[in-house]
Formats: C-alpha cells, sequence, structure tokens
C-alpha cells in the first residue's frame, strides 16, 4: 500500500468546487477586485464624525465644517450620536472624571470604527498634563489612529488628518497591517518629571518644597496697589459695617473682602438681595495652613477656610457686594441655595475642590471630579501630583 505524505501543500485539499467554478469564470476575479475598490471608495469618502469637543479646540472643529474647510465634500458627516459614526474626534481636553464617559461612547461606536486626537489636550494633556484632573493624552485609555498636533490645529491641519486617515483606511482594506500610531512622547517617559507620592525617590525634602511653592505661590503675586472706594455708612450697615461695596471689582481693597462673623452670612445676604443684589457672581474658597492667610491680613495661627461671595446688583446704578467668611476645619457655612438658584453648583464646586461644608445645601455631592476621587485637589496640602489612577 502507497504511503500518502501526512500533509499535502499544494492547497488542493481545501478547494471546494464553488471556488474552482469562481476561478474559471471569465472576468471574474477582475470585478470582484473592482467592487472591492468600490466598497474602499464608498469607505473612505463616507467617514462620518463624532464630534467629542469639549474644548477650544472644538470650535476649530466646528470650523472644520463650515463653508471655507467644508469636510462635507469629503463624505464627512458630523453625527451626534455614536451609533452611526465611524471616526471619534477627540477636541480638547479630557478630564479623569470625563474619560469613562469618552470610553464608554467609543464603545459605543460600531466597528470598524476609528479615533482622530485633535489637538496638544487631547494628545498628551498639554499644559494642564500635571494638574490633579486632567487625563495627560487620551491614548492611555483608547485607541488613537490620527494625532493632529496643534494648540488648536486649525480646521486645515484637521482636514490632512482625516486625509492620512483615508490613507490607513486605504492600507488595511488592501490587508496591509497598520500598525496604531504609537504616541513618541509617552515612549520617550520613563518617570514623571517630579516624584510622586508612591516614588521611591520622593523625599521629605521634596515633599516639603513643593508644600512650601503651593503654600506661597498665591502671597507672591506682585499687585500693583488699588484705589479702594470707602462705602458710605448706613445705618442698615450697623453691625455689618465690614461689608464692602464697589462699583466694580478692581476697586475692592487688594487685601480682599471683608471678613464677616459666619453666624451673621446668611443675614448679611438676605438684605443685600433685598436691598436688589440679585445676582449671585462667585462663590470661591480658599484654604490656608496654620501661620498663613490671605496678603494683607494677619495670618491664623491655625489652619482655617475662607469663602468669598460677590454679588451684584443689576441694571442702572449697578455695584458689586462682597464679603468672607473665615471656618475652622470641618466648620459648615450657611448654605444661600434658598436665596440665589445658582449657589447649587457654586458651592459643590468648593465642596469638590476644598472641601468646605455648606450647611443646608440641598444635594452637596462632587460636580468636577468623580464620586470616588480622595481629597479636594485645591486645598494647599494637596500634593498636584497626587495619583488619581489609572491615569495618574
Ligand atoms: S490644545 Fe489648545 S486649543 Fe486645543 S483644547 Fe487644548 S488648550 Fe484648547
Amino acid at each position: 500500500m502507497a504511503v500518502r505524505p501526512r500533509t499535502v501543500d499544494d492547497g488542493s485539499s481545501f478547494e471546494h468546487p464553488l471556488y474552482t467554478t469562481l476561478l474559471n469564470t471569465p472576468g471574474l476575479s477582475v470585478s470582484v477586485a473592482a467592487l472591492d475598490d468600490l466598497l474602499t471608495w464608498g469607505l473612505t469618502n463616507s467617514l462620518w464624525v463624532f464630534p467629542m469637543a469639549t474644548s477650544c479646540c472644538g470650535i476649530e472643529l466646528m470650523a472644520a465644517a463650515a463653508s471655507r474647510v467644508d469636510l462635507d465634500r469629503m463624505g464627512t458627516i458630523v453625527r451626534g450620536t455614536p451609533r452611526q459614526a465611524d471616526v471619534m474626534v477627540v477636541a480638547g481636553t479630557i478630564t479623569v472624571k470625563m474619560a469613562p464617559r469618552v470610553k464608554l461612547l467609543w464603545d459605543q461606536m460600531p466597528e470598524p470604527k476609528w479615533c482622530i486626537a485633535m489637538g496638544s489636550c487631547a494628545i498628551s494633556g498639554d499644559f494642564y498634563r500635571e494638574l490633579y484632573s486632567v487625563v495627560p493624552g487620551i491614548d492611555t485609555f483608547m485607541p488613537v489612529d490620527v494625532y493632529v498636533p496643534g494648540c488648536p490645529p486649525n480646521p486645515e491641519a484637521l482636514m490632512h488628518g482625516l486625509l492620512r486617515l483615508q490613507e490607513k483606511v486605504r492600507a488595511s482594506r488592501r490587508g496591509e497591517q497598520v500598525v496604531r500610531d504609537p504616541n513618541p512622547a509617552l515612549l520617550a517617559i520613563t518617570k514623571p518629571s517630579v516624584p510622586r507620592l508612591v516614588d521611591a525617590e520622593r523625599t521629605a525634602e521634596i515633599a516639603a518644597a513643593q508644600e512650601e511653592s503651593a503654600a506661597t505661590s498665591t502671597a507672591a503675586e506682585a499687585r500693583a496697589p488699588l484705589e479702594f472706594e470707602a462705602p458710605a455708612a448706613r445705618p442698615a450697615d450697623e453691625g455689618l459695617e465690614r461689608r464692602l461695596h464697589a462699583d466694580d471689582a478692581a476697586h475692592f481693597p487688594r487685601e480682599g473682602p471683608a471678613l464677616v462673623p459666619v453666624e451673621q452670612h446668611l443675614a448679611l445676604a438676605r438684605q443685600l438681595k433685598a436691598e436688589g443684589f440679585r445676582q449671585l457672581v462667585s462663590i470661591v474658597a480658599s484654604h490656608w495652613p496654620a501661620g498663613r492667610g490671605r496678603q494683607g491680613a494677619e495670618p491664623a495661627e491655625s489652619e482655617h477656610f475662607e469663602v468669598a461671595y460677590l454679588v451684584r446688583r443689576v441694571g442702572a446704578g449697578s455695584r458689586l457686594a462682597a464679603w468672607a467668611v473665615r471656618l475652622a476645619p470641618g466648620e459648615p457655612v450657611a448654605s444661600l441655595v434658598p436665596l440665589y438658584a445658582g449657589a447649587d453648583w457654586q458651592e459643590r464646586e468648593q465642596y469638590d475642590l476644598v472641601g468646605v461644608p455648606f450647611a443646608g445645601h440641598p444635594d452637596l455631592r462632587r460636580l468636577m471630579m468623580p464620586e470616588n476621587y480622595s481629597g479636594h485637589p485645591l486645598r494647599r496640602d494637596f500634593a498636584s501630583d497626587s495619583p488619581a489612577a489609572p491615569w495618574r
């Protein structure tokens, strides 16, 4: 009995009768190749964009769709849903809190799909990359096919990026493997410029120097002396005599708004609103370690917080009024939400970033940072390189 080789390598054992028939049909292979070209042409000229525009680069993305660059001429339509989009264009800064939402939207896009990182923020975090809240480049959590550099890249640069993407799509349709662009900056980074909390090289001296720098940076700012227009004493001001009024922010005293006892703060706000100060402009909290305080004021011996309020009387005779309260760590201050609806998110922001509790706030929870974020990043004892897994 003849012994057959165990492996027949001529491919004949895998032949299907239909394959042979197709192969022998005159002109079929040519037409199939032409059909493939046609499909590739259609695919590369209908790259629908999902706009993940978060900041200034988003304006350039919008401009790219306008008449001068006119993305539509290459079949690129911007869709507001991930389910009918082929290309996610990430245009702007992506924060730690936003990243899981961006990834979710990316996962909702059907295959095949591609991603363009537009602008330095999306590529590397740009000048925010060392910030507590910013992801240092979107390729830390999702694939990127084309990087469009610039701050911001102009619409023509985005158009160039889309042309590059078309080239890559064509190459992959030809069966050539297209490796997604590595981020050269990431390849060069082996460790952060400032040793992080978990790094063995981080010494107590580095930590102290960083804390010192954070604590003194505000006080070190040289500001030109401002003229202050003293408020006219009025009978209604008795007991709240340190309340300050001014025509505009430049006329407030350089040492900042007057300190009001925390128990009088709500009554003052009520009085001001009754006097026509109906617009809440801002609520800003700051944290001071022991022995430090705002510029021009007596430094407090112990750690404390200050919350400054600014309200405006709108219309003819518009004026501003500002005051501040000083709080011990953990001490609450009355919420202004019952008086000003706009205090809602402003108080949440200060609670989130500085850790000031606002008594009576209807929904006091984090605003900017993820719910599971640890610490309050705008406190002066918060190391700027604190890890925020998995990105930092
Ligand atoms: S790269 Fe520049 S223009 Fe673009 S989002 Fe960042 S800061 Fe704005």
